[in-house]
């Protein structure tokens, strides 16, 4: 089970709009439609609150680190000068207990140098959003008038990719697409120099099964295997794939902290722009209010938000239980386990593409090691 850990992660929704319409988004186009009663952008007394929340979190724990995401919706739409404010309020309230360390996750449309300077400025790094080339990306990420973003976002990035900003560059999201190749798709990722990539499995539950597979299928399995013999078998590291490498070290016996993978809590909350604490955002993909909690900055102290996020209800399936994978996988991410009969009590949707996709990664990399220590033992 789940030990209650202190939070380290925050993800701080200072926009509760976006300036595209991407088909399988899950805050605005899946289950969840809370963002509609919530203000647009994140209020001064609400980032006021926040501050003094995270303080006392950091007094109670001990944490000379706390991370801060800036998120949205499209976080840039709060604008320069707000985003200026925001972490000068956090960082101020935080100042002589902990350090914020800021990142921000965009599409990357509205990044321009007034806005990079700004994260320059707070040494806020930053994620975009990029599913792949043109035709993979516009797919699925346009604006309200149907319009492809990805022309823009590519110019963001490259703008993140000047020496001046480049250690603002955090690296690139991607959502899977069977439409799209994996080994291109890959590719084509790399070609923009990230440091880092995330592949994210597009979020599905046992009502809402993943698009273009059957749940029985392993798909999604064949996908990242293709990109992770193309990745771990490249001469050279090109660069870091977060959910590749979390497999790699869960199969040598190492701790993730994942949402995603393995049995670690991940350690993180949301904080909305009303100043609500909300549970993963990727439950917002099951139902309507799956990820409230009731609680806020305002009027809930640290200890109260952690005992009321943490614990009952998040340990794996029964099923998952007795699966020899489990201690890599987890049980999947609790969102994708979600069916309407008896809510997140079951595997993920993905099981047999975590199975297949784990035993994969585990031969390769189990050979690997009996290949560096054999001639060793033999000595
Ligand atoms: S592979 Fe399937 S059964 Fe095994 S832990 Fe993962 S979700 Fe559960």
């Amino acid at each position: 089970m789940n030990e209650a850990i202190p939070f380290r992660q925050f993800i701080v929704k200072i926009a509760a709009r976006c300036n595209l319409a991407c088909d399988y988004c899950y805050v605005y186009e899946l289950r969840d439609q809370g963002w509609r009663n919530r203000p647009r952008l994140i209020a001064d007394e609400t980032v006021v609150a926040l501050g003094r929340w995270l303080r006392a979190h950091a007094e109670r724990t001990g944490l000379r680190t706390l991370d801060i995401v800036l998120h949205g919706g499209e976080p840039l739409l709060v604008g320069p000068d707000r985003l200026d404010t925001i972490a000068s309020e956090l960082r101020a309230a935080l100042a002589g207990v902990a350090q914020p360390r800021f990142t921000l996750q965009t599409n990357g449309v509205l990044l321009d140098e007034r806005c990079a300077e700004v994260l320059l400025a707070h040494r806020i790094r930053v994620g975009v959003s990029l599913d792949g080339d043109e035709s993979a990306h516009d797919r699925h990420r346009r604006g309200p008038d149907g319009r492809g973003s990805h022309a823009e976002t590519v110019r963001g990035i490259e703008l993140l990719r000047r020496p001046r900003y480049r250690p603002l560059y955090g690296g690139l999201l991607a959502t899977i697409d069977l439409a799209n190749d994996p080994v291109a798709t890959y590719e084509e990722l790399l070609a923009h120099a990230p440091p880092m990539i995330d592949l994210l499995l597009p979020h599905a539950t046992w009502e809402y099964p993943p698009p273009g597979a059957r749940t029985d299928e392993t798909a999604h399995a064949d996908w990242l295997i293709a990109v992770f013999d193309r990745w771990y078998g490249a001469p050279v590291r090109e660069t870091r794939v977060r959910l590749l490498e979390d497999l790699v070290d869960l199969t040598l016996g190492r701790s993730v902290r994942s949402e995603t993978l393995g049995l670690s809590p991940a350690g993180s909350v949301v904080i909305e722009t009303d100043g609500t604490f909300e549970r993963q955002d990727a439950l917002k993909a099951a139902y309507d209010g799956a990820a409230a909690t009731g609680l806020d900055v305002f009027r809930h102290d640290p200890a109260t938000v952690l005992a009321a996020t943490t614990g009952a209800g998040t340990e794996p399936s029964p099923t998952c239980r007795r699966c020899p994978v489990l201690r890599t996988c987890g049980g999947g991410l609790r969102a994708h386990r979600y069916h309407p009969a008896n809510g997140f009590d079951n595997p993920s949707v993905y099981c047999a593409d975590l199975r297949a996709l784990i035993e994969h990664v585990a031969v390769r990399v189990r050979a690997d090691v009996r290949a560096l220590v054999g001639p060793e033992r033999r000595r």
